[in-house]
C-alpha cells in the first residue's frame, strides 16, 4: 500500500526544520512521497504574508532535497478559505487506495480542535506530529484528551522520534530583516531566491 505524507504550512519562507522533519516523518513511516501543501489564504495566521507565488517557488526549490518530496499548488489555487479537511477530501480522491498521513508541528497539533471537522477528519486520516520547544502534549486542550489517548493507543497518530529542530519562519524573517545570517537554517537556492527577489527585508 502506497504511503502519503501531507505537509501544510506557511512556508513564509520554507527553512531547514521543515526540511528536516518531512525527512524524518518519510524515514520512520515509510512514506513513499511527502506532499507539500504551501497555503493561499491561511485563517489561523494573521500576519502579513509573502505573495503565494513566492512562497510555492520557495518551496519547490527547497523539495529538491530529496526524492521523495513533492509540491503541490491545490491549497493556493483554491478560491476562499482552505481548510485542512477539504484538502484531504481531494487526496483521498486521487489516491484512494494509500493511506495518507497529515503531518504537522506540535504547535499546529494543539490546535487541532479548532480546525473545521476536525472529529471526523481524524477518522479519515493519520496524523503524525514533530514536537517543538515549549509544547507538552500532556496539556493539550481539554477537547483533544479523549481523541489523543485512543490515537495513541491504535496507531493513527504517531510521535516523531528524531529530536526537535528548533527553529521557525518567524526567527528567518527577523533575520532576514536585521541583515543577519541565515546560514544552516534555510537551503541555499533559498537564500539566493530571497535575495534576487529582495524578500523579507525592511
Ligand atoms: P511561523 O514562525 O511563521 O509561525 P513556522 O516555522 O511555524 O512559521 P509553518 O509554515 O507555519 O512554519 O509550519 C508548517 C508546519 O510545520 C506546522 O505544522 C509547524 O508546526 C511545523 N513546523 C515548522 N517548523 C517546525 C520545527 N522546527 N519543528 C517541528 N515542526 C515544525
Amino acid at each position: 500500500m502506497k504511503k502519503i505524507g501531507l505537509f501544510g504550512g506557511t512556508f513564509d519562507p520554507i527553512h531547514n526544520g521543515h526540511i528536516h522533519i518531512a525527512r524524518a516523518f518519510a524515514d520512520e513511516l515509510g512514506l513513499d512521497m511527502v506532499v507539500f501543501l504551501p497555503a493561499g489564504d491561511p485563517y489561523h495566521k494573521e500576519t502579513t504574508q509573502t505573495a503565494a507565488e513566492h512562497r510555492l517557488a520557495m518551496t519547490e526549490l527547497a523539495a529538491q532535497a530529496d526524492s521523495r518530496f513533492a509540491v503541490s499548488d491545490c491549497d493556493i489555487v483554491r478560491e476562499g478559505a482552505t481548510y485542512t479537511f477539504d484538502t484531504v477530501q481531494i487526496f483521498r480522491q486521487q489516491f484512494p487506495s494509500a493511506q495518507l498521513w497529515w503531518l504537522l508541528g506540535s504547535d499546529s497539533l494543539l490546535q487541532l480542535h479548532t480546525w473545521k471537522k476536525w472529529q471526523t477528519l481524524v477518522r479519515q486520516i493519520h496524523i503524525a506530529v514533530a514536537a517543538r520547544e515549549g509544547d507538552n502534549l500532556a496539556r493539550a486542550p481539554r477537547e483533544l484528551h479523549g481523541w489523543l489517548g485512543d490515537a495513541l493507543q491504535n496507531g493513527s497518530l504517531h510521535l516523531l522520534q528524531t529530536p526537535m529542530y528548533n527553529i521557525s519562519s518567524t526567527e528567518i524573517r527577523r533575520r532576514l530583516g536585521n541583515h543577519e545570517s541565515t546560514a544552516g537554517l534555510i537551503g541555499p537556492q533559498v537564500e539566493a531566491y530571497i535575495t534576487k527577489h529582495g524578500l523579507y527585508r525592511r
